[in-house]
């Protein structure tokens, strides 16, 4: 046997390069094996047949088979990795802001993996590149952005987009920091419900954790704005230059929506009065609301579609924030988030495209790359090769939503989020802590039989005399989880999570609650109520053992 045989049955094993009827069938018929195979693993439980613990150690001993394989053997193997995950669509789901994708979505991520476009120039992506721009322009103007003048690129995640907003104010503050590094000091505002990737974001970039500046927040989980002036006025009395302000529209675990239109009033005010000569760079980690944007110019009087009035009350709040993200200098979107697009699908876009100058690379770093073309973003992309998965998934979205179907779907999970916030308050042993909150994302406790749940939370938030008290709740409610999750785990009740720190109270101390977020289009009023009656059942059995 010559390798020539075994290279036939390798190639047997790609899409054909010509058209090839039969073969074809053969692919579409190995896809369909796959998602049979995975249909199997389905039952009435919120994932895909049993949850096994994984054997990493047996992982580790892993080594390359000596001989191959068929597509079908493959297949099955591969459909064994999926054992146990969850099923984010499930109604029965409402663990943390995990979409479920759509089926359009899954094509697109299909289509851009079987063609193999690489989007950083299109030599190599043809229209793929255009989805891009398409995408951009559409968000662009969802958001307000004049498409004229704006610009984005899809990257690798909300903590990318986050990366190139710091990476252009960092540029624009301290010129030349691209070729010379960073020899002043420079400092990056935060709030300290914003998320953790600012963190990683100045580490990476040399700005260094010790500059990140954490703002604490209000109890809406707002960024506290007057001390966030005064943390910006003395970074600047000290001579400092201000990299970038991070709003935080959307935070992960609780929706906060920060105040950007005095964010960036303060920025001009400060700027001016310090004679800056540069305006510090704000950028919008709007990863997880920028959605709202299809209710800006919903008609709240007319609601034609139809939403609760609590429902209403919501969207209105969130647009009141969102309305504003066009004065960000750049933002932060996921579609793999609110866009129910599988991951990666994250678009960085930029207000005004000069600033992607600023990062653009010198033709002669790149002989091989770039000689000609209509679109080559890989001349100031942070990455090399992009695949077109992203913003084909994204796109496919956006054509099959509208901004109808968009607001429908949002719509929908507010208003089931609102409802289970009106049966967690019609309890008395629950209370809701998010609950003038906005977004889909439900913070509650739970407390034991005779607890005064009307006065308990202040308390324990406010007044250090109840150290003890808020201690002892804590694990409390990481009792109810454990009883909650183990039922879900067997089919009963419904997946939340918890957090270990949803804030500090006024003392110090991390508040521990129970966490709903409502994500999949498929929940409804009994997933709702079911939440409310596991709890209460967990906590007859915790409290009486
Ligand atoms: C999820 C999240 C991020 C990080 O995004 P990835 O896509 O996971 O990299 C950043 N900011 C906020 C507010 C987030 O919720």
């Amino acid at each position: 046997m010559t390798y020539r045989d075994t290279l036939e049955k390798i190639r047997l094993a790609f899409p054909q390069p010509v058209s090839d009827s039969i073969h074809d069938s053969y692919f579409v018929h190995s896809i369909m094996r796959a998602l049979d195979q995975v249909d199997a693993l389905k039952t009435q439980l919120p994932m895909l047949g049993d949850v096994v613990p994984g054997d990493f150690k047996k992982a580790r001993e892993t080594s390359l088979p000596n001989g191959t394989s068929s597509v079908e053997d493959v297949t099955a193997q591969l459909v064994e990795y999926l054992r146990g995950m969850t099923i984010f669509g499930h109604p029965r789901t409402q663990q943390n802001v995990i979409p479920p994708p759509t089926i359009p979505s899954l094509i697109g991520v299909l289509l851009a993996s079987l063609h193999n476009p690489n989007i950083s120039w299109d030599e190599y992506s043809r229209l793929v590149a255009l989805a891009e721009v398409e995408v951009a322009a559409m968000t662009s103007k969802l958001i307000g952005y004049d498409p004229e003048v704006s610009s984005g690129v899809f990257t690798f995640g909300g903590t990318g987009t986050t990366l190139y907003g710091v990476k252009l104010g960092l540029e624009k503050a301290c010129a030349g920091t691209m070729q010379k590094g960073t020899p002043e000091e420079l400092v990056v505002f935060v709030s300290d419900a914003g998320h953790y990737c600012a963190s990683n974001v100045v580490g990476w970039l040399g700005i260094g954790t010790d500059n990140l500046i954490v703002i604490p927040t209000t109890v809406e989980n707002e960024i506290d704005l007057d001390h966030l002036e005064q943390q910006v006025r003395s970074a600047l009395a000290e001579g400092k230059k201000v990299a970038a302000i991070i709003a935080t529209l959307g935070t992960t675990d609780s929706f906060g929506l920060d105040d950007l239109e005095n964010v960036a009033a303060l920025r001009d005010t400060l700027s001016n009065e310090f004679q800056l000569d540069y305006k510090p760079h704000i950028h919008a980690d709007a990863v997880i609301g920028w959605a709202w944007s299809v209710f800006n110019d919903y008609e709240i009087e007319k609601n034609s579609l139809g939403f609760r009035p609590r429902t209403i009350r919501a969207l209105a709040g969130a647009c009141r924030r969102i309305q504003h993200l066009s004065l960000a200098d750049s933002v932060g979107i996921d579609f793999h988030k609110t866009g129910f697009a599988p991951y990666i699908s994250s678009l960085v876009l930029v207000k005004n495209q000069a600033d992607l100058e600023l990062v653009t690379r010198q033709p002669g770093q790149m002989p091989y790359l770039y000689h000609f073309g209509d679109y080559r973003p890989g001349m100031f992309t942070l990455e090399t090769s992009r695949a077109g998965t992203g913003p084909l998934a994204a796109l496919a979205n956006f054509r099959l939503f509208g901004e109808e179907g968009l607001r429908v779907i949002l719509g929908h999970i507010v208003e089931m989020t609102q409802l289970l916030r009106e049966h967690l308050e019609g309890q008395e042993g629950t209370t809701v802590l998010n609950r003038d909150n906005f977004g889909t994302v439900t913070i509650f406790r739970a407390y034991p039989t005779g607890v005064d749940t009307f006065s308990i939370k202040r308390q324990e938030f406010e007044d250090e005399a109840y150290r003890d008290s808020l201690l002892s709740h804590n694990n409390y409610n990481r009792e109810i989880y454990e009883y909650v999750h183990s039922e879900a785990m067997a089919g009963r009740g419904v997946v939340i999570s918890i957090t270990d720190c949803y804030r500090r109270t006024s003392y110090g101390e991390p508040i521990v609650a129970l966490k709903s977020y409502i994500l999949s289009p498929f929940v409804d009023e009994d997933d709702v109520k079911s939440v409310v009656s596991k709890v209460l059942e967990a906590r007859g059995k915790v409290d009486w053992g």
